[in-house]
């Protein structure tokens, strides 16, 4: 099983990169590879698969086979740990310039196994606008040996300059019974839940995968979809808000305690803080202040980001629900993402027009905009929860 296999529903992006990766071989073998390029750029929805589809390639292009899916050197680049990939994540709100600067000395180096340097830049459209410059830089003047994957969300979250001279690779969001299919196949869920999952996830594939296999995310998903039927009077909308956005908190603690924890203890060690002390380095000790204070900054920085896509996908959650709804409401014959939930959209279909619902959806879009302008997320979930109401 090669590494595309995993890439489902999206035929004609592994076609294009399957021929790259041919043509990067022969560069490789000394050939002339036509076909290869240096930079390109993976776009397509939340959930199409983007960065799976990138660290695809990258094992393609670092692997002898051509990705074979499970030799010593793709395994190493989806775990990341491969020594010529370079895997970027950018943990805040934004990336900037200092940082890449200093990726993008990392990336000019030789590739240590004599094939190539990949740079995975995963959601790049958070790059500031000197970060962009900076790569635009690197990715006009490549080495022969590097290789830039940058993803975002839409090919226009980029600058022109970079997209020009990027290859697009774009990725469309699989359908409920690929990702059904992929869940029934590769983790064994059974075919209900599988079903129930994909539906519900509306293709976005780890999604689905943490709804069939965690309880806690299916439980969190039902408390959100049940404020819509609950917005019955003002005091129970701040509830609702109250609810919602501690949710997300308690949601985003849990995924960045775990991460946190890792981080700084490793740092610890590295500046032998545990050890006893004695004749330790004294400008080690404050280097490592120093440190410990900018990784604590950033994994603020991270929480915040988290804290906030957690809020968001519970709007989507919404706004995948009064969709339903108006789809009920105009009787169209269309699969519905909470099907498990007829009973409910049925009452609020029939409570209201259609005309109600869309300006309710409306309403989450605009949440969802002040949320992203940095608005209290309490008060602006509460101002949401009020005109969710009526
Ligand atoms: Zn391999």
């Amino acid at each position: 099983m090669g590494v595309f296999d995993d890439l489902v529903g999206q035929g004609q992006a592994v076609a294009v990169l399957s021929r790259a990766a041919a043509a990067a071989r022969e560069v490789v073998g000394g050939g002339r590879g036509a076909g290869m390029t240096h930079a390109w750029l993976f776009t397509g929805p939340p959930g199409s698969g983007r960065e799976e589809a990138a660290r695809a390639f990258a094992a393609a292009l670092l692997c002898p086979d051509g990705g074979c899916g499970h030799c010593d050197q793709c395994h190493q680049v989806m775990i990341g740990s491969h020594p010529d990939l370079e895997s970027v994540r950018p943990q805040g709100l934004s990336y900037g310039v200092k940082l890449t600067r200093e990726l993008i000395l990392r990336a000019a180096g030789a590739p240590t196994q004599g094939r190539w340097r990949v740079i995975l830049f995963e959601d790049a459209d958070r790059a500031t606008e000197s970060a962009q410059n900076a790569v635009l830089k690197a990715i006009e003047e490549p080495p022969p040996r590097t290789v830039w994957l940058l993803c975002s969300p839409a090919p226009d979250d980029m600058m022109i300059t970079i997209r020009s001279r990027c290859r697009v690779i774009t990725l469309t969001t699989p359908g409920t019974e690929a990702v059904a299919h992929v869940l029934a196949t590769r983790d064994s869920v059974p075919a209900p839940m599988a079903q129930f999952a994909a539906r519900a996830a509306q293709g976005h594939i780890s999604r689905a995968r943490s709804l069939a296999l965690d309880e806690g995310a299916r439980s969190r998903r039902e408390a959100v979809l049940a404020i819509p039927r609950s917005l019955t009077g003002v005091g129970e909308c701040i509830t609702a808000a109250e609810r919602l956005v501690k949710t997300a908190e308690e949601e985003a603690a849990a995924a960045t305690a775990a991460l946190n924890e890792t981080e700084t203890s490793e740092l610890r060690k590295l500046y032998g803080e545990g050890s006893t002390g004695k004749g330790l380095n004294r400008g080690l000790v404050r280097g490592g202040a120093g440190a410990l204070k900018e990784l604590e900054d950033r994994q603020k920085s991270r929480a915040t980001r988290i804290k906030r896509d957690s809020l968001d996908s519970a709007l989507l959650e919404l706004v995948s629900f009064y969709r339903d709804v108006l789809a009920m409401q105009f009787g169209a014959g269309v699969e519905l993402a909470n099907d498990d939930l007829r009973f409910d959209l049925d009452q609020v279909a029939r409570g209201g027009t259609p005309e109600e619902t869309l300006r309710r959806i409306e309403a989450i879009m605009v949440c969802r905009e002040r949320l992203d302008a940095n608005v209290n997320p309490q008060i602006a979930v509460e101002a949401l929860m009020l005109s969710l109401r009526g």
